[in-house]
């Protein structure tokens, strides 16, 4: 039988700062459920979301997915917006993803928080027109506000929206940053990888720290996110 040449391949755009078991749960239920070859893992560049918050160089957070995802060969890391100097929109990058991988079926892939802040990034009609979104559920009491937005969304935009089946794991990058600051253990919240290399490099200690503020680096103290 002639093999589909048409690729499925997922993109899991985030600051992953750090990078977390959260993000490789839902990329890795996306790969499974939606049958896709490939999840490209998308540090965010200068993002537009998180304009008023530090953000750690890029540097780390690549290193970081890149130890996340070593033992998973479908899994790999893009860098298009954390190498670009430009504001990151998603549909730009999407539209630049599509050209690169023409023969590809597109699926990006977030979490509900996202899902709510959908129509508030820039473009969205235009982010539909290059991909699919697959959303996954933060937390069990939301998931009837979560069912209502993925319909409330399909019905706006042509059934472009599919809900992940993922566990609800509510760990968040705030809550590592958090715990880090305050001494408190990380182990099975992130790979044991990325947690040696953020003791390593003293990350997310409280103290001074080289970071990105929208688009600038600069010596300041590095917040709880
Ligand atoms: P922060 O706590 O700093 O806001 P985060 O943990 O939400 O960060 P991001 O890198 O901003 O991590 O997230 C990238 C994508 O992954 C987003 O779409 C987010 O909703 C999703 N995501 C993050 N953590 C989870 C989780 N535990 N379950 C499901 N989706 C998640």
């Amino acid at each position: 039988m002639k093999k589909n040449t048409v690729q499925r391949i997922g993109i899991m755009g985030g600051t992953f700062d750090p990078i977390h078991y959260g993000h490789l749960m839902i990329a890795e239920n996306a790969r499974e459920q939606f049958n896709l070859e490939k999840v490209l893992f998308l540090p965010t560049g200068h993002s537009p979301h998180k304009q008023e918050q530090y953000v750690t160089d890029s540097l780390h957070r690549c290193r970081m997915v890149s130890l996340a995802i070593a033992d998973n060969p479908v899994f790999s890391l893009n860098k298009m917006e954390v190498e670009s100097q430009e504001t990151s929109y998603t549909y730009v990058t999407m539209q630049k993803l599509k050209e690169a991988y023409t023969n590809a079926e597109l699926f990006f892939i977030l979490g509900a928080d996202s899902l709510f802040d959908f129509e508030l990034w820039r473009k969205p009609e235009e982010i539909l027109k290059s991909c699919r979104i697959l959303a996954a559920c933060r937390k069990h009491r939301q998931e009837e506000g979560f069912f209502r937005q993925i319909a409330y969304l399909n019905e706006k935009y042509q059934d472009r929206f599919f809900p992940l089946d993922t566990p609800n794991l509510e760990v968040s990058s705030q809550d590592i940053r958090r715990r880090l600051q305050y001494g408190r253990t990380i182990r099975y919240l992130v790979p044991e990888t990325v947690e040696s290399y953020i003791r390593k490099h003293h990350l997310y200690e409280g103290e001074e720290a080289e970071v990105e503020t929208n688009g600038n680096r600069e010596e300041t103290e590095k917040g709880t996110g």
